[in-house]
């Protein structure tokens, strides 16, 4: 399998190849063609396997095309359980969409200060990648416009549930207008990660590798 035919826009191959990948992972020939589709994911995928690049290049082609809503905020939303990983993901993002025109890709963490992240948000956003809580902080304060928000990606789903995320998300998710896609990533999806799933996905297509 090659980066070539799973559906992604030459110039996005092209950043993943500069990466110094050539070929996908199991996990992103399987997931990507079909996150592509617009529909609802649940992945079960492990650290390591390459998942980040598996949401993050479908999420990057939606930004290939123009927005439906006019607005400033942002069009695909990641939440991750920790600090570290969101920086990471972030990081992924910069990196492959570094072939598209100008995109903005922002990071909202637990510890870093309030000021430099509410002026990031102030500007265009393509990209939020966040902790829940801190999430869940600027959102209280009416600071983020979710009115053009297309996708929802839930990075280590399972993880975010046991540091007690849940209601967070929950939160979260009805701050969002019904009709973007959501695709969660989870190492299982036994107990209360399944229940969160089935409250917020809808007819999902199922990945286990
Ligand atoms: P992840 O599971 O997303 O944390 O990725 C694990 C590591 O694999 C990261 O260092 C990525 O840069 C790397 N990686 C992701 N996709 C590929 C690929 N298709 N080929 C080679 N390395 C990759």
């Amino acid at each position: 399998m090659s980066f070539d035919t799973l559906g992604l826009n030459p110039s996005i191959v092209a950043a993943v190849k500069r990466a110094g990948y050539e070929n996908p992972t199991s996990v992103q020939t399987a997931a990507i063609p079909l996150a592509l589709t617009g529909a609802d994911m649940m992945v079960s995928a492990a650290t390591g396997s390459g998942k980040t690049a598996a949401f993050m290049l479908p999420a990057l082609e939606r930004l290939t095309k123009p927005a439906a809503v006019h607005s400033i905020g942002p069009r695909v939303l990641v939440l991750c359980p920790t600090r570290e990983l969101a920086q990471q993901v972030a990081k992924s993002g910069v990196t492959y969409g570094r072939a598209l025109r100008r995109i903005s890709v922002v990071t909202v963490v637990g510890g870093m200060p309030y000021p430099a992240q509410l002026k990031l948000l102030r500007q265009p956003v393509d990209v939020l990648v966040a902790t829940p809580g801190r999430l869940l902080d600027y959102i209280s304060s009416g600071r983020i416009d979710f009115s053009r928000l297309e996708m929802l990606v839930l990075d280590e789903a399972d993880r975010m549930l046991d540091m007690g995320f849940m209601e967070d998300i929950e939160q979260i998710v009805a701050a969002l207008p019904p009709s973007h896609q959501t695709v969660m990533f989870s190492a299982t999806f036994g107990g209360e990660v399944g229940r969160l799933a089935a409250s917020m996905l809808r007819d999902p297509q199922r990945i286990e590798l």
